[in-house]
């Protein structure tokens, strides 16, 4: 059997039950790698280990899930330090997030929901990058990379309000490119990703069946349509493999040309 992309890769994915989680895992697997599926919520991850392993009948490493909150520290902690019995992390994508119903514009966010929000999709993220960074010197390896789930709104003002989650993934933008500049010496790569509005619960959900609420996202992408999370997860093998060894601080920005488009509706 051909060797894959990512063979002999150990990763950790967080929010690995959901949309993008779940695609790249099942693309990592593929592609050799052994992967930690990772989420806060149990009943998700049986799930979605179900689906992987159904839907990578040929992998060559193995997978694990373990139920982890990436706000708490210890969490993250028993999360990376599980992977010492595989020979230490390879791979981190800090993936898991949330965009919180009640999160609106400047008056109306309530504090709670400014502070949760920074929590899992900013100091999630922190946590993440801190053991990776521990495990990665802690068994000695050459190169390493870390993923960091962004958006695109981190790069354009969103007009639909949702200012907890824009600032928080700005901020995962401005963390991952300093980041990757700290320890680029110790070939240690880190890079954003930035995706569109896409078919994922995450904003599906939220979605519902208002036609109009879809239609006034759906006009800005040059396609007519939302991504998928396959779509995204394809980008994240790429910047997880030695392919990518020269790709470094990047806000790696995968959206259907949504953010380069002046499109108007027809
Ligand atoms: P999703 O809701 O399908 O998956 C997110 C997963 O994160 C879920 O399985 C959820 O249980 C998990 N999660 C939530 N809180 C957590 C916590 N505290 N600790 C660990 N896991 C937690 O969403 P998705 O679309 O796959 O989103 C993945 C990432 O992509 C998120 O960071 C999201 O902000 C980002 N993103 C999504 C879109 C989109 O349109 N779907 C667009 C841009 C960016």
């Amino acid at each position: 059997m051909p060797r894959g992309r990512l063979s002999g890769k150990n990763a950790i994915i967080t929010g690995a039950a959901g949309g993008i989680g779940l695609q790249t895992t099942i693309l990592f697997l593929r592609e050799g790698a052994s992967v930690l599926m990772t989420d806060v919520s149990e009943p998700a991850l049986a799930k979605g280990v179900a689906t992987a392993k159904e839907l990578a009948p040929h992998m060559t490493g193995k997978v694990e899930t373990m139920k982890c909150d990436v706000s708490k520290e210890t969490d993250v902690q028993a999360m990376v330090e599980h992977l010492d019995d595989w020979g230490g992390v390879d791979v981190m994508f800090n993936n898991a997030g949330i965009m919180h119903g009640q999160d609106d514009d400047a008056i109306s966010t309530p504090e709670k929901i400014w502070d949760l929000t920074q929590s899992i999709n900013v100091k999630g993220v922190w946590f993440g990058c801190k053991h990776a960074v521990l495990s990665l010197r802690k068994h000695k390896k050459q190169r390493g990379s870390i993923i960091n789930t962004a958006s695109v709104v981190a790069l354009v003002g969103s007009a639909t309000p949702q200012l907890a989650y824009t600032a928080s993934k700005g901020a995962v933008l401005a963390m991952t490119r300093e980041l990757a500049i700290v320890h680029a010496k110790e070939d240690f790569r880190f890079n954003s990703l930035c995706p569109a509005p896409l078919n994922t619960p995450l904003l599906q959900d939220w979605l519902g069946d208002d036609q109009a609420k879809r239609h006034r996202r759906e006009v800005h992408f040059p396609g007519g349509r939302f991504g998928e999370a396959i779509e995204l997860a394809q980008a994240v093998v790429f910047l997880a493999s030695d392919e990518a060894s020269f790709v470094n601080g990047t806000d790696f920005v995968v959206d259907g040309g949504m953010t380069k488009a002046y499109v108007t509706p027809e």
